[in-house]
């Protein structure tokens, strides 16, 4: 990804640094040769060169591009999982990533870690971005995602040939999760998706199922992703799934959905990220039943949420680290919706909009592994800038409307005005 050239001045907005610090009125942020220079009150603005690049904040916001922590490039917006597996070919599901990271760069993601991916497309994605052929968030790029045979990823019955295999890595035994990482390995991710516990939207292996990967096969998968170098995640809804991926030593959790005292006292002392992914569960109950969803799976989808809630709620107030991430790519929760997330927080769950607004940026870049590169405004850190008009902080839902992001600047360059994307033969 290009580095910015020359002197980008933004002025005329209150500072909202990610660190979830009270903002600063008045602020300026310079970004000299695609880094910062400068964040605080306008009156301390040191000499600017002549040719300067001005952006004015209207009276906005000027804050950290966000970070979206659970991003599915490939999922276009289906209505069952298994459309993954039979709708698409692999050469078409490329480009609808591709227009899916272009949009939620539109949206004011400058960064994204991705939750799992069809094929090994996120791989790709990620350096079609980095070599500037199309626009994006930064990724941090998973692959396949790897489950146990009859696990959630595997539910159907062999005769239907819906295998999952563009999606998943079947596994049986610790032998084999050590192939499935070997496997990413070579394939170039940076983070291993995998699949302990069930999911309210199967309810043969529903929110309290804890079979689908085993702890031995999920000490193997780390044991061999970390040698390699690799992160490694996974969807933990059942207590029992959270624990062992603590107790195997995974880096972070998504969901997180229903934990007891004993293993939230584990997480709090690894310090282990948890991206609860909330929204969706909201949406799958509101929108659900219009896709055919049974009332079973809505009844879990409720059950889900309200557990989630209360999880989210005990882990952030006892001091651990909540990123904000969606799941976006189903019908009833589309791309393009990602900030939903972020008012829900402070609607539902009730946190301060600041907070989040910290897990949306600061903590979503200690996720990606980049917390000394973006996620707050200081200088030496890349000129990842959202300039929004309005006031986040009173209403933290402008966010969700792209007609209100004046800029969205990658490495000091304006990626996208208003919404739409500038194209990138016009960026220099
Ligand atoms: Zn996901």
């Amino acid at each position: 990804m290009k580095l910015g050239t020359g002197t980008t001045v933004i002025t005329n907005g209150q500072i909202v640094d990610g660190n979830g610090n009270p903002p600063v009125p008045n602020g300026a942020v310079v970004i000299r040769d695609g880094r910062i220079t400068f964040v605080g009150p306008a009156a301390g603005l040191p000499p600017l060169p002549d040719g300067t690049i001005r952006i004015d904040a209207m009276g906005g916001t000027i804050m950290p591009g966000l970070v979206e922590a659970h991003f599915h490039p490939t999922y276009f917006n289906v209505a069952a999982l298994e459309d993954l597996d039979i709708k698409y070919p692999v050469e078409y599901v490329t480009l609808l990533a591709a227009g899916n990271a272009r949009l939620a760069l539109e949206c004011g993601y400058t960064s994204a870690r991705s939750g799992g991916s069809l094929f090994n497309i996120d791989v790709w994605l990620k350096k079609a971005i980095e070599n500037d052929l199309v626009i994006g968030p930064r990724i941090a790029a998973s692959g396949r995602e790897i489950c146990g045979v009859a696990g959630l990823m595997d539910w159907n019955p062999d005769y239907r040939k819906i295998g999952m295999e563009g999606l998943v890595l079947l596994i049986n035994g610790a032998d084999e999760a050590r192939a499935a990482v070997r496997k990413l390995v070579k394939d170039g991710v940076e983070w291993v998706k995998t699949y302990p516990t069930g999911d309210a939207a199967a309810p043969d292996v529903n929110d309290h199922h804890t079979l689908c990967m085993t702890l031995e096969e999920m000490q193997a998968v780390v044991q061999t992703a970390h040698n390699h170098g690799l992160k490694v995640t996974g969807h933990c809804r059942a207590t029992e799934g959270i624990r062992n991926a603590l107790l195997a030593g995974y880096d972070a959790i998504e969901h997180g959905t229903f934990i007891d005292d004993e293993t939230l006292e584990l997480l709090l002392k690894r310090n282990v990220p948890v991206v609860p992914a909330l929204y969706f569960e909201y949406a799958s109950i509101q929108l659900g039943p219009d896709f055919g969803m049974p009332q079973a799976v809505i009844d879990g989808h409720q059950e889900t949420l309200d557990g989630g809630a209360a999880s989210a709620r005990r882990i952030f107030e006892a001091g651990g680290r909540l990123g904000m991430g969606g799941d976006y790519g189903f019908a009833w929760n589309p791309h393009g919706d990602y900030a939903r997330e972020l008012e829900f927080f402070v609607s539902f769950v009730g946190l301060k909009p600041l907070d989040v607004l910290k897990c949306a940026t600061r903590t979503g870049a200690e996720i990606l592994g980049r917390a000394h590169e973006i996620g707050t405004l200081e200088p030496g850190k890349l000129g990842d800038v959202l300039v929004v008009e309005g006031d986040v902080v009173a209403d933290i839902s402008i966010l969700q409307d792209q007609s209100k992001l004046i800029a969205v600047l990658q490495s000091g360059i304006v990626k996208s005005r208003r919404g739409q994307s500038i194209s990138p033969s016009a960026i220099s």
